[in-house]
């Protein structure tokens, strides 16, 4: 395997539709570790372009299962991650923020940390509030809908001691 370079030149890339493919351990990735994530790998094909408004950017796929803390039961959570995205550079900052459309961009850089660019988008991909489809703790909690995770570790502690 080629080594993984860890950052791209983001105009080249693009210009040059430049295909970089790698993997990913999440504990690599600090913003995710401390969003609750843990123990998988993330593959990823990023792939430069010039968009079909003329503007450089890049795509990104990744594929791999993320683990998360179901916010209900606290168990755990493995959840699949597809994610397909389209970026687009822009030049700075203020072009971004004065942009009035949907389209995702990020700041063009000479050195940009390919970790970082695929763990903003998987950040982005994320629920915001994690659950179980079929949750353990659904059938004795109707009530405790949207209480905090707070709240759900005390009643499981409550629950834990009780039993003993
Ligand atoms: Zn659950």
């Amino acid at each position: 395997m080629l080594l993984q370079p860890a950052a791209i030149d983001g105009l080249a890339f693009a210009r040059n539709k430049a295909v970089l493919t790698g993997r990913l351990g999440i504990e690599s990735l600090p913003r995710l570790v401390q969003s609750g994530c843990s123990g998988s790998v993330l593959d990823f094909v990023m792939t430069g372009e010039i968009n079909e408004r003329g503007k450089p950017g890049l795509r990104l796929a990744v594929d791999g299962d993320v683990r998360l803390q179901c916010q209900r039961c606290l168990g755990s959570l493995e959840l699949p991650l597809h994610l397909r995205t389209e970026l687009e550079f822009a030049s700075s900052e203020a072009e971004i923020m004065a942009a009035d459309d949907d389209i995702e961009r990020v700041v063009a850089g000479r050195e940009m940390s390919v970790a970082a660019l695929v763990e903003d988008e998987v950040l982005l991909a994320l629920p915001m509030v994690p659950k179980h489809e079929q949750c353990s703790a659904a059938a004795d909690s109707a009530a405790s809908e949207g209480t905090s995770a707070f709240q759900a570790l005390a009643a499981l502690k409550k629950r834990s001691f009780s039993g003993g």
